[in-house]
């Protein structure tokens, strides 16, 4: 059976179409960025196709290098998109410059009279850009997604393909009769549609993930600090205590309360104590280790949990909070709010009570003047 290459592109192109026409629908209400990738993709596949459609006619000279180019584009889409996964972004050089190098490198291998002009750098750009793709998507964590291991295979399957064509197309060139039956425009053609079938399939299911991922990643922080919002903090660092406690280790939990907030309030306005909350929830951020948890605890009382540190360990991250806000810079005219620390170690693995400790301790700061660090003391057992 010969394969018709023309018809087969053809079909290639009303499938690419479709799907990004799906995709793109899909995109536009949910602005997950792996379907906006994946519909990017999508349409160069089908650009590129339509280039290739001029072979044979005097249009060839700058359709195929276009078409290589536009394929290789598409799949280096696929790899950006994956990376967006993997909340990495892609410089935009590095994105054209596969492209970019596969064009240049048909261009100047006359491509007027040879169809494969440049074939050997467009079959490794595709390799590339397949393998870069299916590292990204296996190296994403099994805990936030489900989907992507079909999407990996495929992409493996994929680049593992564009590889062998290349190595027989190096070995034998793109008359050879092995390239011809296995590895030929009209083969390739009819494994990308089955391929982009796979892969839509799955993509559905991942660009919902995706979504999800971002609600929960939103639904769990507070909206004027970015810290962990109260619920969450709870809920995470009660798992963290229990966790510790179980392997014989402690953790303390700092409260802090800015000092006569509301005076600020009353004296600027709430958008300026809004300023003053930010700047020391940036101020905590950066004192504090990324295994350790900061939350907003409401209003302008925060809560931080430091697994495996003891009360010492605790007061020097306060007096570094205090240091890195007092090197903020308050709107002018207004100066930041000192702030009050109640400092608690866990005693049996249960977070209400060291919280309730630290209350205490907060309390006690305030009723010594405010500004200060007090720590509760260990409940005799
Ligand atoms: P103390 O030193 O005893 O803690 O005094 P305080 O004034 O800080 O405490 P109080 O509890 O009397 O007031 C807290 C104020 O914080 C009252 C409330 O309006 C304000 N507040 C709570 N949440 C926000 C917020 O998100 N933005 C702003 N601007 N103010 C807030
Ligand atoms: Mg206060
Ligand atoms: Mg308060």
């Amino acid at each position: 059976m010969v394969l018709d290459v023309s018809s087969l592109k053809l079909t290639l192109g009303i499938v690419a179409l479709t799907l990004s026409i799906l995709f793109f629908s899909s995109f536009r209400r949910t602005r997950s960025p792996y379907s906006g990738w994946w519909c990017l993709a999508l349409g160069l596949l089908m650009a590129g196709n339509i280039m290739y459609l001029m072979t044979g006619t005097p249009q060839q000279v700058w359709a195929n290098p276009a078409g290589n180019a536009l394929l290789v584009a598409g799949a280096f889409s696929v790899w950006a998109g994956s990376r967006s996964l993997r909340l990495r972004p892609t410089p935009r050089w590095l994105l054209l410059s596969g492209p970019a190098f596969t064009a240049v490198s048909a261009a100047i291998e006359n491509p007027g009279s040879d169809a494969w002009a440049g074939g050997f750098v467009y079959l490794l750009m595709m390799t590339a850009g397949m393998a870069l793709a299916t590292r990204e998507l296996a190296l994403l964590r099994t805990t936030d997604y489900q989907a992507h291991r079909e999407l990996a295979l495929a992409a493996g399957i994929l680049a593992g393909y564009y590889l062998l064509r290349a190595c027989v197309y190096t070995i034998e060139g793109p008359e050879g009769p092995v390239f011809t039956t296995y590895f030929s425009s009209a083969f390739t053609s009819m494994l990308t549609i089955v391929m982009l079938v796979t892969v839509s399939f799955s993509m559905t299911a991942l660009s919902n993930e995706q979504l999800i991922a971002r609600l929960n990643e939103r639904a769990s922080r507070d909206g004027l600090t970015g810290l962990l919002n109260h619920t969450t903090f709870m809920e995470q660092a009660a798992q963290e205590v229990r966790r510790l406690h179980n392997a014989g280790s402690v953790s303390t939990v700092i409260l802090a309360d800015l000092d006569n907030f509301k005076a600020i309030n009353d004296a600027h306005g709430h958008a300026v104590g809004d300023t003053a909350i930010r700047a020391f929830a940036a101020a905590c951020r950066a004192a504090i280790r990324h295994t350790d948890l900061a939350g907003r605890y409401g209003g302008e009382e925060f809560v931080v949990l430091l697994p495996g540190a003891g009360h010492e360990s605790a007061r020097v991250i306060a007096e570094a909070i205090n240091r890195n806000l007092a090197a903020a810079e308050p709107p002018e005219g207004v100066s930041f709010p000192t702030v009050s620390y109640g400092i608690a170690t866990t005693t049996a693995g249960d977070l209400a009570e060291t919280i309730g400790a630290a209350d205490g301790a907060l309390y006690e700061a305030k009723r010594l003047g405010r500004n200060r660090i007090v720590t509760a003391r260990l409940p005799k057992r």
